[in-house]
This record gives structure tokens, C-alpha cells and sequence, in this order.
């Protein structure tokens, strides 16, 4: 039991109550219910992987989004993280194809360019076909920045950067804007 709570304690926003409290929930349940969640936590970290060319989660080399031939290869958006990818797709207004940073410059964290997955970004303009790069980074100082570097990065292909309309209010983080928000922000994208 103690140590249930202490992995359960590791967890982000749980602390040593919340932690105490979900372990006798578990212990509560049916046995079939709590070993479900440790076998979901377990083929998740077996088997998803990120796709090998938008760094999306995947359970192959391939992800969905890139593996769906009736996407649209011209158009290209990029977002900090997986979770950002979701959101976006929740909204269903964009049938292009994405690219996922797995996270954004972050000076203050000693997050550099490099630690992110800006080279392979780089080179899938370089030999794709885009004529729309969509930046979809969140409204925040570094979100903001990270769009920055990256436009410069590709100004020298002949694409379009673009980004989200501004009614994501600034400051505000894309995994938690609505629906209606993140497909008014995709309609109504401006030029960069
Ligand atoms: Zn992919």
C-alpha cells in the first residue's frame, strides 16, 4: 500500500492526501477495474511511440493523421505537443497535416532549439510539398517565440507562414481553449 501511494504521489497535481485517497479508491473497486488501469498503463508505455515523421503519438511507425490518405499533404501545422495535435483535431475544421514539436524554447529552462524536433521540421518543408506552414504554437511569450525562430528558419522555401487568429486569449494554453475557440483560431488564421 505504501508504495501504491508513493507512485501515485509522483504524479503531476497529486499529493500525498489526493495520493492516499486514490489508493483505497483502488483497493475499493472491483479487482477487474483497478487491474484494467494498471494494464492500459502498461500497454500504453509498450506500445505508443512517436511517429516517426510528425513526432505525433503512435502505436507504429506511422501515426494516424500521416497514415490517412484523404488529409491534405499542402498543408502543414505545427504545435508544441501531441496534446495540442488533439485539441486541434477535436475542433475538426483542419484536414492538413501536423507537426508536433514536443515542446517549445524555453531560455529559462535551458530548453534550446535543438532539444525540440525543428531539424526534421525543417527538412520535411525542404522535401515536401507544403504551400501553407500553419503555426499553432501557444499564445505565450515562448509559444510566441518558438514561432519566431521557426518562421525564420523556413523563410528561405517558397511557403506561406501562417498563424492561429488571436482568439485564443494570450497567455492561455491551446489543450484547454473550446472547440468553437480553436476552430475560429484556424478559420481566421493570419499571415505571419
Ligand atoms: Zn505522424
Amino acid at each position: 500500500m505504501d508504495d501504491l501511494v508513493q507512485q501515485l504521489g509522483r504524479l503531476p497535481g497529486i499529493g500525498r492526501k489526493s495520493a492516499e485517497r486514490l489508493a483505497y479508491h483502488l483497493l475499493r473497486v472491483p479487482k477487474a477495474e483497478a487491474l484494467a488501469l494498471a494494464d492500459a498503463i502498461r500497454r500504453v508505455r509498450e506500445n505508443v511511440r512517436y511517429c516517426e515523421t510528425c513526432f505525433n503519438l503512435s502505436e507504429g511507425p506511422a501515426c494516424e493523421v500521416c497514415r490517412d490518405p484523404q488529409r491534405d499533404p499542402t498543408r502543414l501545422c505545427i504545435v508544441e505537443q501531441p496534446r495540442d495535435l488533439m485539441s486541434l483535431e477535436q475542433a475538426g475544421v483542419y484536414r492538413g497535416l501536423y507537426h508536433v514539436l514536443l515542446g517549445r524554447i524555453a531560455p529559462l529552462d535551458g530548453i534550446g532549439p535543438d532539444q525540440l524536433t525543428i531539424d526534421p521540421l525543417v527538412e520535411r518543408v525542404r522535401t515536401g510539398n507544403f504551400q501553407e506552414v500553419i503555426m499553432a504554437t501557444n499564445p505565450t511569450l515562448e509559444g510566441d517565440g518558438t514561432s519566431l525562430f521557426i518562421s525564420n528558419q523556413l523563410s528561405e522555401f517558397s511557403v506561406n507562414v501562417t498563424r492561429l487568429a488571436r482568439g485564443i486569449t494570450a497567455g492561455s494554453v491551446l489543450e484547454y481553449a473550446n472547440k468553437e475557440i480553436l476552430a475560429d483560431a484556424l478559420t481566421g488564421r493570419q499571415k505571419l
